[in-house]
């Protein structure tokens, strides 16, 4: 059976952009962000190719736990923390490192008993007021924490609201913040996201956590990730399954909202929203590559397929592959991302479980 979308991910690719994340943080380890699935190109894969991260981060357990059984031995981190004691006790015997960021998961750590420490992370609220301790309680909790045998303090972790705006000093006041906090105070340091391992240095501290940049795209509206020297590991396909010829005038897809100016030659492409294709993406305007040349989108995306104008690709035929983002000249995910208004981080973790993974550039 041959499938009808395919999101080949380029663990080359994974791995050289890990590079440009080692040239830019210049000896600080490196946190790898491999929650939600490696933001849909696999964790497990893309775990495997990252051998030498100084450590993973997931969001939740049971991400951990996929990666445990899967037999990585690395340093997997809990981004969100554990929910309760029962929780605590797993992360702990799966040798997980814990983010604590509120009284109730510190509990819960406080229930720990075992002989070996579990290492834990705390998390400061430094002006996102999503997760997060207020700084000012740094002290007491770094006294809580030495009072119990079954846990380790590896360090302190904040995270910025708006690192991907560049003009934004916003940045700068959470890195105050944070480094007032954890000022005199033992433990390592970790605040910077991809945008910040791009644009912010001061932020880079003892750790940086990049996520979106390991796959190849950019945190910043308007950029791509080829700007910071990062290749895209995506790249999505679908293929022509019907083509037929429209006379001017005709309308084209739900609620009739593309007109053919002229007579037109289209393409139906098996992919659609139900494969993580934006049904928001403008009905006319964006360009695909196909059979040497490139197509144009028309029309409202629908569940399953949707519409190409071939003017521009008089040899596609039915079978053929049309690639809706990855390296040109593919649009970048960032592109179709806008175009969509959405962003990349948005639509790597949308594909459904109906797109055919595949691997390459795997070391074994
Ligand atoms: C997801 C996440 C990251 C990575 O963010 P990117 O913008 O994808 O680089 C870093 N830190 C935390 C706490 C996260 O949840």
């Amino acid at each position: 059976m041959l499938p009808r979308v395919t999101a080949t991910v380029d663990l080359a690719a994974i791995r050289h952009n890990f590079g440009r994340v080692r040239q830019l943080a210049r000896g600080r380890r490196v946190m790898a962000a491999i929650k939600a699935d490696a933001y849909g190109h696999g964790a497990v894969q893309v775990a495997r190719a990252l051998a030498d991260a100084d450590a993973l981060a997931v969001a939740c357990l049971e991400e951990a736990v996929v990666l445990r059984e899967a037999g990585i031995a690395q340093p997997i981190v809990l981004l969100e923390g554990v929910l309760d004691a029962a929780e605590a006790r797993e992360a702990a015997a799966r040798e997980l490192t814990i983010v604590v960021h509120d009284d109730q998961q510190l509990a819960a750590v406080q229930s720990l008993d075992g002989a070996r420490p579990v290492p834990v992370w705390i998390k400061l609220d430094t002006g996102m007021n999503r997760l997060g301790f207020v700084p000012e309680r740094a002290p007491e909790l770094l006294e809580r924490l030495a009072a119990l045998p079954a846990v380790r303090l590896v360090g302190w972790m904040s995270h910025l609201a708006c690192a991907d705006d560049r003009e934004s000093g916003f940045t700068t006041q959470q890195l105050a913040r944070f480094l007032k906090a954890t000022e005199g105070l033992p433990g390592e340091r970790s605040l910077a996201n991809s945008a910040a391992v791009l644009h912010w240095p001061d932020t880079h501290l003892d750790w940086v956590r990049p996520g979106l940049m390991v796959y190849g795209a950019s945190p910043f509206p308007g950029a791509t990730g080829a700007e910071h020297g990062l290749r895209p590991a995506m790249r999505l396909a679908a293929r022509i399954l019907s083509i037929r010829e429209v006379r001017a005038g005709d309308r084209v897809g739900y609620g009739a909202r593309w007109r053919a100016v002229r007579d037109a030659r289209l393409a139906i492409v098996s992919a659609g929203y139900a494969d993580g294709v934006r049904r928001s993406l403008p009905v006319q305007g964006l360009r695909f590559p196909v059979a040497g040349g490139s197509a144009e989108l028309v029309g409202t995306v629908s569940m399953d397929m949707l519409c190409l104008d071939l003017y521009g690709a008089p040899a596609a035929r039915v079978g053929d592959w049309v690639t809706l983002w990855g390296e040109p000249p593919a649009p970048a995910i960032e592109q179709v991302a806008a175009a969509a208004g959405t962003i990349p981080w948005e639509l790597m973790c949308a594909l459904t479980g109906r797109v055919r993974m595949v691997w390459e550039g795997g070391a074994d």
